[in-house]
């Protein structure tokens, strides 16, 4: 896969809190219910915690009860999914598509009509309100 923003580790690491570095760079899991981004009601988007693409709005957001943030569509061609054969079982891992940043997971077990469930973790993001 070759992405729009190749920057060296190195790079990452200096642009990068450490806790964002071990997710969007390492793959890191926040641990559940300790994200900041869990319980936002407010109308706005969804950023990338590394390059600032939109991947997902207020709209697509829901309360999955998973202990992260929780979306049933994202923003269309921001997101590319890879197999992630870690943990002994096979889940799909999401990247930006911009930048590579590790995202999350997502799973085939959504409530509403798309069928997803995009988990995320809310330190790979940022939320803008509009207005
Ligand atoms: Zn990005």
């Amino acid at each position: 896969m070759t992405f729009e923003i190749e920057k060296s580790d190195e790079q990452w690491r200096e642009e990068l809190s450490s806790d964002r570095y071990a997710v969007l760079r390492k793959a890191a899991t926040e641990a559940p219910f300790s994200g900041s981004l869990l319980h936002v009601d407010a109308d706005g988007v969804f950023s990338c915690g590394a390059c600032h693409q939109v991947l997902f709005t207020s709209a697509q957001k829901f309360d999955s009860g998973c202990g992260w943030p929780s979306f049933d569509a994202c923003e269309p061609g921001t997101i590319v999914e890879r197999v992630d054969t870690s943990l002994f079982r096979e889940r799909t891992e999401i990247l930006c598509s911009q930048c590579s940043g590790h995202l999350g997971h997502v799973f085939n077990d959504g409530p509403t009509q798309s069928g997803l469930r995009y988990c995320v973790n809310s330190l790979a993001i940022d939320f803008d309100k509009t207005n």
